[in-house]
């Protein structure tokens, strides 16, 4: 019996692989079947909610993947990454296309987050910005762009995320006011405060696509990592940038020191991370500090 269910398994991927599925399925008994339709499967690391990421296997025999529509790219082995916007919508679909044109379709609940909503009754302050200011923003709004378009095929994105400082958390990523019933935009990161000076690390591998050699309007000292796979960090802020632009980094390396340049009260890390067009919540990849 065991013997018989361990030539069916090995059968079975030789098939998933090699031969078109209506042989297969002519040949197969019912728990060859069922194996087989085991072996279709999506299977997911993380948590399907607001701001999180999942790591995906893909079904055998993968081909090619979309995620809501757009292509997303699959490693070696078959591994994937995928991660849900702050305002991300109920459900979202993934699609595999297999070797054999079969399409194999995921839908994905996401779970709603209860973010930080403050309802403040003053108005939004008018921000007027100076001409000074606008010259500055827009060539330093394009580095930031030009520095997420990077894809530097880094494995950092399949890494257990560590904290890149440890101190109390200031700042909530998600949170926002309402100013007499008008949203202001959300914080886009987690604020860590601790004291000026203070190292900071890579919270897992990848190339730096951004190091500032003079500080932004609001980011301050910049530093942005990508860790593949459409995934990147941004760490705002600092009094003293440690890498430079194309350097590879190691989770837990030094990579800056924390400061208060740029938009800033006092000194924090303010660390903010993207996949693709969507922002996500660091600590959804961390766990909570300790
Ligand atoms: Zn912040």
């Amino acid at each position: 019996m065991i013997a018989k269910l361990k030539i069916s398994l090995g059968l079975l991927t030789f098939a998933a692989a090699a031969i078109p599925a209506a042989i297969v399925s002519a040949e197969t008994n019912d728990a060859e079947q069922s194996a087989f339709r085991e072996a279709l499967k999506f299977g997911f690391t993380g948590e399907a909610i607001q701001g999180g990421v999942m790591i995906g296997d893909a079904p055998a025999g993968t081909q090619s993947l979309t995620f809501e529509d757009e292509p997303i790219p699959l490693d070696e082995d078959g591994k994937f990454i995928i991660a849900f916007n702050r305002d991300a919508g109920q459900a979202a679909n993934l699609v595999a296309t297999l070797d054999n044109g079969q399409t194999v379709r995921q839908f994905i609940n996401i779970a709603p987050r209860n973010w930080q909503i403050e309802h403040v009754s003053i108005n939004r302050r008018a921000t007027t910005r100076s001409a000074a200011f606008m010259a500055l923003r827009g060539p330093e709004l394009e580095q930031i762009g030009a520095a997420r378009a990077v894809h530097s095929g880094s494995k950092g994105w399949r890494q257990n995320f560590i904290w890149p400082a440890k101190g109390r958390i200031s700042g909530q990523f998600g949170s926002q006011r309402i100013y007499n019933g008008d949203p202001g935009s959300y914080h886009s990161g987690v604020d860590i405060a601790a004291p000026a000076g203070t190292y900071y690390v890579a919270p897992a591998d990848g190339v730096v696509t951004l190091a500032a050699s003079s500080p932004f309007t609001l980011e301050g000292n910049l530093v942005m990592i990508d860790h593949g796979m459409g995934l990147n960090s941004a760490f705002l802020h600092s009094s003293e940038i440690l890498v430079h632009e194309g350097q590879q980094v190691k989770r837990g390396e030094p990579i800056g020191r924390i400061g208060s340049t740029g938009s800033a009260t006092g000194p924090h890390l303010h660390w903010s991370m993207k996949w693709n067009d969507a922002r996500i919540d660091p600590i959804l990849l961390t766990g909570p500090i300790d």
